[in-house]
């Protein structure tokens, strides 16, 4: 009965975030927060005088949408990225309707780039079946919840095409590669002073903190091992694959999550007719299989399972598997997001599951809020406020986001009556159904200042013109109803 209240459990965070999406925070830190105007801006000045300075530890998403953001508001920044040079890494990644709206907010050539480099996922089925049988639990309308609001609907973007655009709109002087940040100062005058690993001191108004899961601020900050001791092993590996294969139902569903006991098995059109899956094995953390032999070892391992996984698995080159064990970290409810003119960004926050896709998605809000508050201050001395009210509007959301993610990878891994239980798996497919819904209304509101939704609303009137559906389905109902008919021919 564990997986039972597990299940429960998804249920409570979601209706508690979609009924009180902007309640007061759960941290008594936070609660006890306010502006701070007084003698700290009297020694440290107006922003007229001189503009506001951040410095952005890390350009992975979280630090590219920031910099573009800043750039929005005119707000100057130096960002600092460890590797040396940007070169195509990972393979596509989804970036759902609330990330483009902050997106679009933030830069609306750069989102149409972003849109157009994708492959629209939202108006086909995506869903829940089972890995053996093949058989639906249940199957979800992304698109819905987003054409309500005015947003575009959610995209497979390659993680290099979005770079690559976000890297375009900043500005070149201001993106310095191959430097770390290793450490920060807070000065007596309010501003921070970050230590390069190049030994270069650079000092700035505020720093951001983006440098991912392993983040060396977020370490500082609270004092935590920024290493694999501090994060919390999810009991799966996953392994990752692109192939070149265009299923029989490719038009009317866009992705597909395979269930069995100990492992599951996640799938998506990702465009250019290629396929992206993630194959989840429960097993401990570090157990490498060697490269030349995942593709062998995963046909093994999904032996008995539906043709449609295992006919992915058996056409993928080895040199396009990759190997990565899953980490996250506990939600930093407590102990915050913000300490004087510091904040972490992204993963530096929130690494969570990928369970529902929203870990880089969650990263650009973080990105538009962080920048829509430090645009409302006209003070220096009111960084620290600014701050506070980035981590206040974001802290419990994305935590939502992050418990729902890792309770779906829990109860997937502890789950095995979930799949011998005929009656539990209907009631799993059930529950599923009702709350899937609930969770995309949560995802898709709250997302942009009421000053920034205009042009969304502007588009609910050409939706039609906007969405280039030509080629394909105008709603997940009609996709749905297509695939139906399809599936019962094929029986
Ligand atoms: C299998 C898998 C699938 C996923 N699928 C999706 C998906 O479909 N949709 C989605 O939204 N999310 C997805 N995610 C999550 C997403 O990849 C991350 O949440 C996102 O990349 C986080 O971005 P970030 O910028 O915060 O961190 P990162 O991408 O980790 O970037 C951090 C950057 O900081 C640099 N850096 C590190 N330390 C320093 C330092 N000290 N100084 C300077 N630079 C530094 C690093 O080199 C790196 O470039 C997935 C994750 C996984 C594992």
């Amino acid at each position: 009965m564990v997986q039972l209240g597990t299940l429960l459990a998804v249920l409570f965070p979601v209706s508690s975030a979609f009924v009180f999406p902007s309640a007061p925070v759960l941290s008594s830190s936070l609660c006890s927060r306010t502006r701070s105007s007084g003698a700290l801006s009297m020694q440290y000045g107006a922003l007229q005088d001189k503009p506001l300075k951040v410095i952005i530890a890390g350009g992975g998403i979280g630090g590219l949408v920031l910099a573009n953001a800043l750039q929005r508001h005119g707000i100057t920044y130096d960002l600092y990225e460890k590797t040396k040079e940007y070169r195509p890494f990972g393979g596509p990644i989804q970036v759902q309707s609330n990330a483009l709206a902050a997106l679009e907010a933030i830069n609306k050539d750069m989102t149409q780039r972003i849109m157009d480099a994708g492959t629209t996922t939202g108006n086909r089925v995506n869903g829940l079946k089972d890995g053996m049988t093949n058989k639906w639990y249940c199957q979800f309308d992304t698109g819905a919840p987003a054409q309500k609001r005015g947003l575009p609907l959610t995209r497979v973007v390659d993680r290099p095409d979005l770079q690559n655009i976000l890297l375009d709109y900043i500005d070149q002087s201001r993106l310095h590669t191959g430097v770390e940040v290793s450490e920060y100062s807070q000065m007596a005058d309010g501003s921070v002073e970050v230590v390069l690993t190049n030994g270069e001191k650079v000092q700035g108004d505020v720093l951001v903190g983006a440098d991912g899961i392993w983040s060396n601020i977020r370490g500082q900050m609270h004092k935590e091992s920024p290493g694999k001791e501090s994060a919390t092993y999810s009991g799966y590996t996953c392994f990752t694959g692109v192939c070149m294969a265009r299923p029989a139902d490719v038009k009317e569903v866009a992705y597909k999550v395979y269930l069995a006991a100990g492992k599951y098995f996640v799938c998506s059109d990702v465009g250019k007719g290629r396929m992206q899956w993630y194959a989840m094995l429960g097993q401990p953390a570090g157990e490498k299989v060697p490269d030349g032999v995942q593709g062998a070892h995963l046909v093994k391992e999904y032996q008995g399972w539906s043709r449609e996984v295992l006919e992915l698995l058996e056409i993928t080159k080895e040199e396009d598997i990759n190997q990565r064990d899953l980490y996250d970290r506990p939600p930093l409810l407590v102990k915050g997001w913000a300490k004087g003119p510091v904040a972490v960004l992204g993963d530096a926050a929130h690494p969570m599951m990928p369970n529902l896709g929203q870990g880089g998605c969650q990263a650009v809000e973080d990105g538009y809020r962080l920048a829509q508050e430090l645009s409302k201050i006209t003070d220096r001395g009111d960084v620290a406020w600014a701050l506070r009210m980035y981590e206040q509007q974001r802290l419990v959301r994305s935590s939502a986001v992050h418990g729902l993610a890792r309770i779906a990878s829990d109860v997937l891994f502890q789950s095995k009556l979930l799949f011998t239980n005929p009656v539990i798996g209907k009631f799993v497919g059930l529950m599923m159904t009702i709350s899937m819904p609930l969770i995309l209304e949560f995802l898709y509101q709250n997302v942009l200042d009421e000053s920034d939704w205009g042009s969304a609303r502007g588009r609910l009137s050409n939706m039609a013109a906007y969405e280039d559906q030509s080629n394909t389905y105008k709603s997940v109902r009609e996709a749905q109803a297509a695939l139906a008919a399809k599936e019962t021919v094929a029986v």
